[in-house]
C-alpha cells in the first residue's frame, strides 16, 4: 500500500485579486522503499507539491492520504504530530544551525520531545553517514557533502517513513552529490523509507525508480 498519496489535488493562491493555480488535479503516490524525483521548470509547482506532501500546506481541493488515512482536514496540531512521526526534510542549503555541533544539529528535532535516547541515536546516525569522527564539529568546519550528511542524519532522527528532499545535490559538486545519492539509496533499501526529491540534477535518474514531471501545475 502507498505510504503517501495525493488524489485530485488542486492548489490555488490568491494574491491581490490574481489567482494562481500552482497544482492542477495532481494524482501522486509513493511506496515504502521507493525513490522518486520530481522535475519541471521553475514555477511549475514542485515546491508546492513538496509542501503538500510534507503536510506543510493543505490543498485547496483534493485528498491527502498518509499511510492510508485521510489527513486532508486535520487540525494544525494533528498535522504537526503526523509530520513529526512520518516525515523527514532535506534542503539544498542544508539549514543547519551554525552555532550547534553536528551532534546537536541532529538532535534538534527531538529537543522538545525530552527523549533520553536521542543522543545515542544521533551518535549512531552520524556514524552511519560516515561522520563518527566529526560529532563536535560545527557546520562551518564541515564540507558541503559533510553538511548534507549531517542534515540527512537529522532527517532520520525520528525514524520517518518518508524523506522529502528539495534539490538535495544542488549545492554539491557532481562527485559529492553522487556520494549523497549513494547514501539515499542505502537508506531507502535498508530502512524502507520512501524518498521524494525535487531536482534539476540529471544524475538522480541513475538512482530513482521513476521521475514525475510537472509542467504548469500538471503532472505530465
Ligand atoms: P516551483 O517549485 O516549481 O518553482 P512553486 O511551487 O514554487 O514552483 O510555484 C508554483 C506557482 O505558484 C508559481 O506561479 C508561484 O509563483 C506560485 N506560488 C507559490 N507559492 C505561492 C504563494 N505563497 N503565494 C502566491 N503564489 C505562490
Ligand atoms: P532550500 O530551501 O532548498 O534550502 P534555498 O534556501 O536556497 O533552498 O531556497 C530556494 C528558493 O526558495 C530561493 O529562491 C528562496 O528565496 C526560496 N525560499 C526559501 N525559503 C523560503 C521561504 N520560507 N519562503 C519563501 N521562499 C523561500
Amino acid at each position: 500500500s502507498h505510504i503517501i498519496e495525493l488524489q485530485n489535488v488542486w492548489k490555488r493562491y490568491e494574491t491581490g485579486g490574481e489567482v494562481v493555480e500552482a497544482l492542477k488535479d495532481v494524482d501522486f503516490h509513493t511506496d515504502p522503499g521507493e525513490f522518486v524525483s520530481v522535475m519541471g521548470p521553475s514555477g511549475s509547482g514542485k515546491s508546492t507539491m513538496l509542501n503538500v506532501l510534507g503536510l506543510l500546506d493543505t490543498p485547496t481541493e483534493g485528498t491527502v492520504l498518509l499511510d492510508d488515512r485521510d489527513v486532508t482536514d486535520l487540525s494544525d496540531r494533528e498535522m504537526t504530530a503526523r509530520r513529526k512521526e512520518f516525515i523527514g526534510f532535506i534542503f539544498q542549503s542544508f539549514h543547519l544551525i551554525p552555532t550547534l555541533s553536528a551532534l546537536e544539529n541532529v538532535e534538534v528535532p527531538t529537543l522538545f520531545g525530552d527523549d533520553p535516547a536521542a543522543r545515542e541515536r544521533a551518535t549512531t546516525l552520524l556514524e552511519r553517514v560516515g561522520l563518527g569522527d566529526r560529532l563536535d564539529h560545527r557546520p562551518d568546519q564541515l564540507s558541503g557533502g559533510q553538511k548534507q550528511r549531517v542534515a540527512i542524519a537529522r532527517a532520520l532522527i525520528n525514524e520517518p517513513r518518508i524523506l522529502l528532499a528539495d534539490e538535495p545535490t544542488g549545492n554539491l559538486d557532481q562527485e559529492t552529490g553522487r556520494s549523497v545519492l549513494d547514501l539515499f539509496d542505502e537508506i531507502r533499501r535498508e530502512d524502507d523509507v520512501a524518498i521524494v526529491a525535487v531536482t534539476h540534477d540529471p544524475q538522480l535518474s541513475d538512482y530513482t525508480d521513476r521521475t514525475v514531471e510537472l509542467v504548469d501545475g500538471r503532472i505530465q
